[in-house]
Parts: structure tokens; sequence; C-alpha cells
């Protein structure tokens, strides 16, 4: 089964291990050679923005995550290449080759200027996580703090997504407080994605979305992606794990609640740890196994795989 994955971490991971290509990376839990042997069709490549601390120089940071991916499309062009459209995506396939997406977790090197939403999109970036888990010019995080969850965006960040929308940027709201999603509901003309989040009725992490966001989500014909980490999938939990079988409740509720055109993946791998059934991108097919038995049908399995993530990226991107 072919899959669109909507975020890893994996560049940041190239970053802490000083790595200049993400092709063989045996410790990860995705490089390019395993994701081509689990037969990946697009991946996002998050440059995850850690908390800003007083060794690490954002402008240095973004250059070597961006300088990673750069240099592992050039040597392994045979296998994946940089994808800037949903018709690319399909291009690529056809030519046999994996597509690449690059995107931001955490907005803040937009930095509350729309100049540099263009400068990014000129150099390759499709998708945008507004925000981490703080602030920056976009809004606010994700919260415990009812007054914080609350709030929307930011004037800026309403611009910003004005103006991805018309660029043809991706607008994510993983991590958003719940005010800046309804925002983002109301404002953008195009889809958005809940890139990697789960279903909070399910799981209570103020990091998943509520039933009527979903709602919303597939109302505004977005997408969210299942996220395989523990916390996400199993809120509250005593040695909370992550299995298949979980990853699939939440499948099953999403389109219980929004139907099967809203569900996507993001798996967040090296972005996550702990005790997890599928921790490695060869064994995504696992979750496909458990979708089946579980009495999804291969229309609907296909539309989780892949599907509903295109469908997404033409909408936006063309
Ligand atoms: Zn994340």
């Amino acid at each position: 089964m072919r899959f669109i994955d909507m975020h890893c971490d994996t560049l940041m991971l190239s970053f802490i291990k000083k790595l200049d290509d993400i092709y063989e990376i045996p410790e990860a839990m995705l490089d390019i050679k395993r994701m081509e042997a689990a037969g990946a069709m697009a991946q996002f490549f998050a440059v995850f923005m850690p908390p800003r601390n007083e060794t690490l120089d954002d402008v240095a940071y973004i250059e070597h995550c961006v300088g990673t991916f750069n240099t592992t499309m050039a040597r392994h062009r045979d296998s994946i290449v940089p994808a800037g459209s949903g018709s690319d995506v399909e291009q690529n396939l056809d030519a046999g080759r994996m597509s690449a997406f690059l995107s931001f977790e955490d907005g803040r090197p937009i930095d509350g200027r729309l100049e540099n939403l263009d400068r990014y999109y000129g150099r390759g970036f499709r998708l945008i996580t507004l925000t981490w888990n703080g602030e920056n010019c976009f809004g606010f995080p994700n919260s415990r703090d009812p007054d914080v969850m609350g709030r929307g965006l930011k004037p800026f960040g309403k611009d910003a997504v004005r103006r991805m929308n018309e660029l043809g940027m991706v607008v994510d709201v993983s991590h958003l407080s719940d005010g800046g999603f309804w925002d983002v509901a109301e404002i953008s003309r195009k889809p958005f994605v809940a890139s990697h989040s789960n279903c909070r009725a399910l799981s209570p992490h103020p990091r998943n979305l509520t039933d009527d966001m979903i709602r919303t989500l597939a109302d505004k014909g977005g997408v969210a992606g299942l996220n395989f980490a523990p916390e996400f999938l199993n809120a509250g939990a005593e040695g909370g794990e992550s299995t298949a079988e979980l990853i699939s409740a939440h499948a099953r509720r999403m389109i219980d609640v929004g139907g099967s055109e809203c569900v996507a993946l993001g798996s967040d791998f090296d972005g996550t740890g702990g005790n997890m059934e599928i921790d490695r991108v060869e064994k995504m097919p696992l979750l496909f196994d458990r979708l089946r038995r579980d009495g999804l049908n291969i229309e609907v399995i296909e539309k989780i795989a892949w599907k509903n993530a295109l469908r997404v990226l033409k909408d936006v991107m063309g």
C-alpha cells in the first residue's frame, strides 16, 4: 500500500547527529531507503524549531536542515525528489520516484513578515505548522490553561493564513490553540490540515481535536493526520503505549464524526518515542492490516493512506 505521511522530525535528528544525508540512518524511525522499501509515496520533512536557547542560532539551524534535505535529494534523485505540488507527487510516482516536501513545525522563522512566507515558499517550503508549544507571531499554542487555549490568531497570523492560501502553502493547525483553530476555520479559503493530531474524545490531550473540530475540518475539505505517539493516542494512561489497534480506533472515530474523506497520516516519526508497535516506517503495513481487520474496506484504507492527503495537496497547491 502506498502512503503519504504529513509529518516526521527526521531532519531534526540529522541536526543532532550532524548528518548531511538522511538516506540511511539505521537508528532513525524513518530514512529514505526504508521509506522506499515500505512503499512510501510522499513524506513531509519538518524543520522543527526547538525552543529558543542561547546556543542555537535559528538561521544556522534552518540552513543545516534545508542543506541536509537538499543534499539528500541531490544524491538520491533516483529514489526521491522534492515536490512543490500535488501534481508533482503524481508525476514523480509515474516516474517511479517518491516525493519530499519541506515544512516548518513552528512558524517563528516567519518573524511577523509576510515577505518571509514568500521567501520560504521560494526555498521549497509548502506547509507551516503555525505554532509549536509556545506563542509566536501567528498566535498561541494548545494548552491546559483555558485562557491560552481560547486565544485566537494574532492579526499577523490572520494575514499570514490569507497569504499562505494565495501562495499555495498548507496551513497546519496541529499544536495550535483551540481559538486559533476556529480562526483558521473561518479565514482559510482553502482546505487546511491538522498534520499530526488525534481525537480528543478518545484521548483527552489538548494536542488532539474535538469532534466539533473534526467535523469542521472535514467540512472545509481538510484532513487530520493520525499521530502514532503514545501520549496522543492514550493520554493519561499509565505507561501508555502506541498500538496499531489504538491508531485504528482513532481513525474510525474520525470517520464516524467527519467521514472517510478527512483522515490521513502524520506519524511523528523521529519526533516521538516510548512503547510503540509501529516505531519504524517499514512497519506501516501493520496499520493497514489492522484497519482491514477492523472492518474498513480497501477503498477507505487507500483514502487514509494517501488519497485524502493527495486531494488536499492538489486543492491547496495544484
Ligand atoms: Zn509536533
